[in-house]
């Protein structure tokens, strides 16, 4: 929470502050993610006239975010860039007179969401019969390689081959 008593005050006024994120995790659609690390947000807000405040600021967060393939966590960096106007008595960000910066980081982190997280590009991920990761090891099972579509396809081939 970032106490901004002062510049709700006086109309026009601009203020910096750097704030300590006490963010834990990132909740997604698909699960909540630690947040590994995290730097203060280096914060400009202008109470630009009547209720309206306007948010300048930047932080980098490391999430740690399951790999797409073999579901080991990954750190990926998100650059997470606040430029945004909100009212005074914005009911998700404000508490009284105070920011919730936390609340605010967390959402805008959601908005720049990475697509696909892998390990390393080769990732050999999952084996989809016994669930080895084949990075560390391989298991033996008997697995095609190739997709079974695919495979269909190739006896259409061979079948008109014969033919
Ligand atoms: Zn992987
Ligand atoms: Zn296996």
């Amino acid at each position: 929470m970032l106490d901004l008593t002062d510049v709700l005050l006086t109309e026009g006024k601009v203020i910096q502050r750097e704030a300590v994120l006490g963010l834990e995790a990132l909740t997604y659609r698909f699960g909540t993610f630690p947040v590994a690390e995290k730097a203060p947000v280096s914060l400009t807000i202008e109470h630009a006239s009547g209720r309206k405040l306007l948010l300048d600021g930047e932080t980098r967060l490391q999430v740690l975010i399951p790999c797409a393939r073999c579901l080991e966590p990954v750190a990926a960096g998100l650059d997470v860039r606040l430029h945004l106007e909100i009212e005074a008595d914005d009911r998700d960000y404000m508490d009284g007179y105070n920011l919730n910066i936390d609340q605010l980081v967390h959402d805008e982190a959601l908005l720049i969401w990475p697509e696909r997280i892998l390990c390393r590009e080769d990732c050999r991920g999952l084996c989809p019969v016994c669930g080895q990761n084949l990075n560390e090891k391989s298991c033996g099972c008997e697995r095609t390689d190739y997709d079974p579509r695919m495979a269909k396809i190739l006896d259409i081939f061979s079948n008109f081959k014969e033919v």
